[in-house]
């Protein structure tokens, strides 16, 4: 057994470890933060809509990202952003040709306001039904833009699914960047072949945050890393975020419609993984040394 093993893990090893350790540059957290969030303008800033793959479409803006994933009976829409952000992406959607009326079902990546601040307003007028993870529940309750009470129809768990009109989105539950950071999980068809995509959460540390003897959240760092491995695993060919810089949006939307398409970058994804390893290793050694008077 170990015989066969060793090869193998070797292997592994020189296929992807020292390529992805010669290539990553040294950001920090923060090079990655300001990667992700842009401009003010960009927060807001219409991103044309496109088709990404099968029947997943982008209507977020040029640094929030929003996902229509259509069926025969409804829609569902992953991430309404700032509740600012809803006539944008009710824009996006109508010039996809659907309608916002027919979002069924509105799932978020987690309980940042940039992300999920808009459930109540997209709820409102489209009629869809909130679905969150029971870990994203305590920061959405405090989430009450205009001091409307935040709309959770359905609350469900770390590995169960979504479903609407034969497409199944699962529920990942990759916490670290929240409590409730969920990374959600669909099939996909594209030339006769299946790919698994993968709407990453977040990975990211936001430039406050406290990862050396955090009191309040002494986990922070574990549960990073429990989501760096589960992410890894589930080695997905299509990587999307809830930012785009996350997964490269401006470098591949020009190359729509050449083939393959542009989108399918299963490296693109472990080197998004990668980079936000390196960077949180760096800024827990970084606040490890100043504790410690280094
Ligand atoms: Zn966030």
């Amino acid at each position: 057994m170990h015989i066969r093993m060793l090869p193998l893990a070797g292997l592994a090893l020189v296929c992807i470890t020292p390529m992805l350790a010669q290539e990553l540059p040294r950001l920090m957290p923060a090079d990655l933060f300001r990667r992700n969030i842009g401009t003010p303008e960009q927060l807001d800033k219409q991103f044309p809509p496109h088709r990404i793959i099968d029947n997943i479409y982008y209507v977020g803006t040029e640094s929030l990202a929003s996902f229509l994933i259509t069926t025969d009976v409804g829609h569902i829409l992953v991430n309404t952003d700032y509740e600012r952000n809803i006539p944008t992406i009710k824009d996006s959607v109508e010039k996809l040709g659907f309608r916002f009326e027919d979002v069924e079902i509105i799932l978020g990546s987690h309980e940042h306001a940039d992300h999920m601040e808009g459930d109540a307003l997209a709820k409102e007028l489209s009629g869809a039904q909130v679905v969150v993870v029971a870990e994203q529940v305590p920061g959405l309750e405090a989430m009450r833009p205009g001091d409307k009470p935040h709309p959770m129809d359905r609350v469900i768990n770390d590995g169960q699914t979504v479903e609407l009109g034969g497409e199944t989105l699962i529920a990942h539950l990759t916490p670290g960047h929240t409590e409730g950071c969920t990374s959600w999980e669909l099939e996909v068809q594209d030339g006769g072949m299946s790919y698994k995509a993968v709407i990453i959460c977040s990975i990211g540390i936001n430039p406050n945050y406290q990862l050396y003897k955090n009191p309040e959240r002494p986990d922070i760092v574990d549960q990073y890393r429990a989501s760096h491995v589960k992410l890894r695993a589930l080695a997905a060919d299509i990587p999307l975020g809830s930012h785009p810089a996350m997964y490269r949006m401006m470098d591949k939307y020009p190359l729509i419609g050449q083939s393959p398409n542009p989108f399918i970058d299963p490296e693109g994804y472990l080197y998004e993984i990668a980079i936000n390893e390196q960077a949180m290793n760096l800024r827990l050694e970084e606040q490890r040394m100043a504790a410690e008077g280094k």
